[in-house]
């Protein structure tokens, strides 16, 4: 089965995104407007980094908003990255509007400060090893339900974890060169 990949492209680092999955050779689509959604049979779905007030208010006014949030409560498999952990939390520590809310774990926006706000590291991301990891006003994951697989902790705090169809990285992936969470979300589907 050769597997197409939706990708939220209304806002921020979504080309990114299809870059890496077109070099995995896994069909990327871009997800603009809900038939883009309905349309295609996606097998699964990337939230990117951006800015996810923007991100939250566009799939609202696009009308994207109820369908994609079905298809994620249905189990659609879903990578959600930096802005995308932000749209799939459940909790927003420092904002009270939260958004898609389908994943238990409390996230704060903008969590490093002003100082930290943009790092580059390593670190460890359970069953794929050590991995370069990009941040950019990132998040971090300040709590997780016990259905929630911490996935990597970096500088004590939780940068990525998994529930059920949903992995989150609070870095970049998609912005270094490599390929290994996508090709772990790949294999999840
Ligand atoms: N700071 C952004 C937000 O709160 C996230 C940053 C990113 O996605 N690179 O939505």
């Amino acid at each position: 089965m050769s597997i197409k990949i939706g990708v939220l492209a209304v806002q921020g680092a979504f080309i990114e995104h299809i870059n890496a999955l077109k070099k995995l050779n896994v069909e990327a689509v871009e997800i603009r407007q809900l038939s883009d959604l309905t349309n295609n049979e996606i097998h699964g779905l990337i939230l990117p980094g951006g800015e996810s007030t923007v991100m939250g208010k566009l799939l609202k006014e696009l009308n994207i908003f109820g369908e994609m949030q079905k298809l994620i409560k249905d189990g659609l498999p879903v990578l959600g990255t930096c802005a995308g952990v932000i749209l799939l939390a459940k909790t927003i520590a420092n904002d009270e509007k939260t958004h898609l809310s389908t994943m238990d774990i409390t996230v704060k926006r903008n969590a490093y400060g002003r100082q930290l706000g943009s790092f580059k590291t390593l670190g460890n991301f359970k069953g794929i090893g050590e991995i370069p990891m990009t941040f950019i006003r990132a998040p971090y994951i300040e709590r997780v339900s016990e259905n929630v697989e911490v996935l990597s902790v970096v500088n004590n705090q939780i940068v990525a974890a998994k529930q059920d169809n949903m992995i989150v990285t609070t870095f970049h992936p998609e912005l270094t060169e490599d390929l290994k969470v996508h090709e772990y979300f790949v294999e999840s589907i």
